[in-house]
């Protein structure tokens, strides 16, 4: 049986919300002949899965976070024809769990990593280009206070160095007297501060950069697809030469042949170096950052303030998000399997601690968080010995066995220029010379953007509401009007998912129709942050959702239900905090 849409317009979670007060009015339903969607992102899952099987690819890359899509992307751009296979959705992994900063790496200066800081300035001019609508300038204020680990001096020194890496042409840092950081962010304590400084780096949405790259390996004619999982590699003749793939939504197996394959499946990849030789050794060693948001009012950041934790003296960060500020990161060794890594009280306590120690009024108890989430570093083991917060975060590429080439390390900011490093290898494979990257100069999807602003001006006038036209155009650049133009087929899809929040259910069609979402976790957790931004984690909103994207996608009564129950176990997974 099939789901009437009269149920979700009776059922008692759909009370209050505008878009369910409409009755008469039917959803639009993605359909072959909808003007809105097109051939290239239609995401027919079964052809896509299909096509997988059909041809001997150049490339297949295992993994769907940042480091997979980049590599995807690049190598597609070259010509190669590219697979990519995702056994969650794309930017399930440590690509969602990130302090979402693209970021010179100041704090690298202290290990002498100059080199990465180098190549990671580098990176941010280059990600502010090609995806200016993502990635965008941030000021930090360091305070220094008396008897800080980094004095005053050595702040100043070292900010000099990171403007000199970055060619000058980062905005330059200021130093600042204690009035001028009182005037910055007067919600920090006062007492024996010093001064400080501020310095510029960026911010961006990890989940949308990685779809953004993602989209744009599909345009370069790459088949990718999520909730497909690699679960044995193909061997012949002594080689690794493709994989066996599983969709885990429905469990059809293919059989996927390719001359090289790729593992970028950061902290899981010695799972699949498992798969070529049981007997393979750690690769990688897993640092577990977790980070916290809670309500801006309570804590008072103006923008984000890069701190030294009391405890013992690790730079960490209190960053701005919409009506949020996020706290974060620990560090520390974890052997949890990274399908599990979840924040405990111990490590809520440091980052509250932290946070309360400068900005006393604050006085955060756990009652003021809404929402508490760790990521996985795939650090490579080779650089992990000491303690996790000086390990290198240098990337590694290496050839695990014949057809199999390993990628671990490395981070958000440098995936660029990891993919072409990973590119020119497999190229080199192929029995060919590297050939032109052409990542840095090309837009990413939606990056075709002149001015942010201008184009945030288009969108107020067009929508008549601030937030939800920054929220089009950050999230989705220049493909924003695709997005907005679906309200005009029906005005429902204006509805706030969540009143107060500016996600409206038009991208969840677009995230469905454009961008493979398929669960409920898809939509609410990664095409739309509502789960990082509610105290219930989604879960109120799941259902609801659920009774209108049921009726697109042809949900029954029973797979309705068993969407809800997923999407709390998923979100239940990612962000409960337990006491170990
Ligand atoms: C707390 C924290 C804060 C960070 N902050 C920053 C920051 O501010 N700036 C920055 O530049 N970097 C930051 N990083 C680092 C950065 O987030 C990571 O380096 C990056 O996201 C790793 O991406 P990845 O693609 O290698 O791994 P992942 O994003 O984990 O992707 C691996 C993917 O492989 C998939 N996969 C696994 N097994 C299989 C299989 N068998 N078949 C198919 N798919 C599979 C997984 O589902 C996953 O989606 C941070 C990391 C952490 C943990």
């Amino acid at each position: 049986m099939f789901y009437e849409p009269e149920d979700a317009l009776t059922g008692h979670e759909g009370r209050g919300q505008g878009y369910l007060e409409r009755p008469t009015r039917p959803l639009p339903r993605p359909s072959e002949d909808d003007q809105t969607t097109s051939h290239a992102t239609r995401p027919d899952r079964d052809a896509l899965f299909l096509a997988l099987g059909e041809e001997v690819f150049d490339v297949l890359v295992i993994g769907g976070g940042i480091t997979g899509a980049g590599v995807a992307r690049d190598a597609a751009l070259r010509g190669l024809r590219v697979a990519l296979v995702e056994k969650n959705d794309y930017a399930s992994g440590t690509s969602s769990r990130s302090s979402r900063l693209v970021h010179g790496g100041v704090r690298y200066l202290e290990h002498g990593q100059l080199g990465l800081v180098f190549e990671s300035s580098r990176e941010r001019r280059t990600l502010q280009r090609i995806a200016p609508h993502l990635v965008r300038p941030l000021a930090f204020t360091w305070p220094v206070y008396r008897g800080a680990r980094v004095p005053r001096w050595k702040l100043g020194a070292g900010l000099l160095l990171y403007d000199v890496l970055s060619l000058f042409r980062n905005r330059t840092h200021e130093r600042l007297d204690a009035n001028a950081v009182h005037a910055s962010e007067p919600a920090l304590r006062t007492d024996a501060l010093v001064g400080g400084a501020r310095y510029w780096d960026a911010a961006t949405d990890d989940v949308r950069l990685t779809l953004a790259t993602v989209l744009s390996a599909q345009r370069a004619g790459a088949v990718v697809l999520n909730h497909t999982a690699v679960v044995a590699l193909v061997h012949e003749a002594g080689r690794v030469a493709g994989a066996t793939v599983a969709a885990t939504l429905d469990q059809a197996t293919a059989t996927v042949h390719a001359r090289v394959v790729v593992n970028a499946t950061g902290p899981w990849s010695d799972e699949v170096e498992r798969m070529a030789d049981a007997r393979a050794g750690a690769g990688v060693r897993g640092s577990k950052g977790v980070h916290v948001s809670v309500p801006r009012v309570r804590i008072g950041n103006a923008a984000a303030v890069t701190l030294t934790a009391p405890q013992d003296g690790r730079v960490m960060f209190v960053l701005p998000a919409g009506r949020y500020a996020i706290i974060g990161t620990t560090d520390t060794y974890d052997a949890t399997a990274p399908d599990d890594v979840h924040a405990t009280r111990a490590d809520v306590t440091y980052l509250l601690e932290a946070a309360n120690h400068y900005f006393p009024d604050a006085r955060l108890t756990e009652k003021d968080v809404v929402s508490a989430w760790a990521g996985v570093r795939p650090l490579a083991a080779h650089g992990a010995t000491g303690a996790p917060s000086s390990a290198s975060r240098e990337h590694s590429i290496a050839n695990s066995a014949p057809g199999l080439v390993r990628v671990t390390g490395g981070k958000l900011t440098t995936y660029r220029a990891m993919a072409a490093e990973v590119v020119d290898h497999v190229e080199r494979l192929l029995g060919s010379a590297p050939s032109r990257c052409r990542t840095a100069k090309l837009a990413v999807a939606g990056g075709e953007l002149d001015d942010t602003e201008t184009e945030v001006a288009h969108a107020i006038a067009a929508t008549g509401d601030e937030a939800v036209a920054r929220r089009l155009v950050m999230a989705y650049g220049s493909a924003w009007h695709g997005v907005w133009s679906l309200t005009q087929a029906d005005q429902g899809l204006v509805t706030a998912v969540e009143p107060g929040l500016p996600y409206l259910y038009a991208e969840l069609l677009h995230a469905i129709t454009h961008e493979q979402a398929a669960t409920l976790g898809d939509l609410l957790i990664r095409r739309v942050p509502l789960a990082f931004e509610t105290r219930d984690h989604g879960r109120s909103a799941a259902r609801r959702v659920a009774h209108v994207v049921g009726r697109w996608l042809r949900w029954s009564l029973e797979e309705l239900d068993d969407a809800v129950a997923a999407y709390d176990a998923e979100s239940a997974r990612i962000f409960s905090v337990t006491d170990d």
